[in-house]
């Protein structure tokens, strides 16, 4: 366990399936709450289109990846949907915690299992972001695109699989089709009382 001393700050971490609107999210608190760090993490995946590289995430080889492991330099790193790396940065995160402020980071279930038995409980919480049922995820990802049926199928399994992780989340939010606001208003006013 870390020892952050008497003033640290909490850390907030954000989970739920893809398609729940937690990138809107995270990226509406970003503009609203400049009190808050939201540290970067690593990941070897390739940046998708108006990603920029330091915002969110520092975008690195596997190669690269891995000597950071070396280093020491993560608190936590896992592989994700079976594929690419991602991992949190130590000081990233450990440094803004130990100043009293309060950060804010996504992360899948892995995460927050890892960090679990790295953080104090009295410094940690974690906020799942989820939609009503796989309906209404499927007309929000139709809406964007077209996708074939295989795809689709894909999804609903990892939604399934993803929806599982609220049971280790100490709130659950579920956002409502077409009230993304509300959704924000609604993760802000977790954040705000779960640092009181
Ligand atoms: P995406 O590639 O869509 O940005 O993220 C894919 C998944 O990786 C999401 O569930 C996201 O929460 C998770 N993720 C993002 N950053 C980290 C991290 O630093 N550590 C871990 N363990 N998961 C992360």
């Amino acid at each position: 366990m870390e020892d952050l001393g008497q003033q640290a700050g909490k850390l907030i971490l954000i989970l739920g399936p893809s398609g729940s609107g937690k990138g809107t999210v995270l990226k509406e608190l970003r503009e609203r709450h400049p009190d808050f760090v939201f540290p970067v993490s690593c990941t070897t995946r390739d940046p998708r289109p108006g990603e920029k590289d330091g915002e969110v995430y520092n975008f690195v080889t596997k190669e690269d990846f891995q000597a950071r492991i070396g280093r020491g330099e993560f608190l936590e790193w896992a592989v994700v949907h079976g594929e690419n790396y991602y991992g949190t940065l130590k000081e990233a995160i450990l440094k803004p915690l130990r100043e009293g402020r309060t950060v804010i980071r996504e992360v899948d279930v892995q995460g927050l299992r890892s960090i679990r038995d790295l953080i104090p409980a009295s410094n940690l919480r974690s906020i799942f972001l989820t939609v009503d049922g796989w309906d209404t995820l499927q007309r929000r990802i139709l809406k964007r695109s077209a996708l074939p049926e295989e795809e689709l199928e894909r999804r609903r399994h990892s939604f399934l699989n993803e929806m599982q992780w609220q049971d280790e989340c100490d709130v659950v939010i579920v956002s409502v089709e077409g009230e993304i606001e509300k959704l924000i208003a609604d993760t802000e006013g977790a954040i705000e009382l779960e640092l009181k």
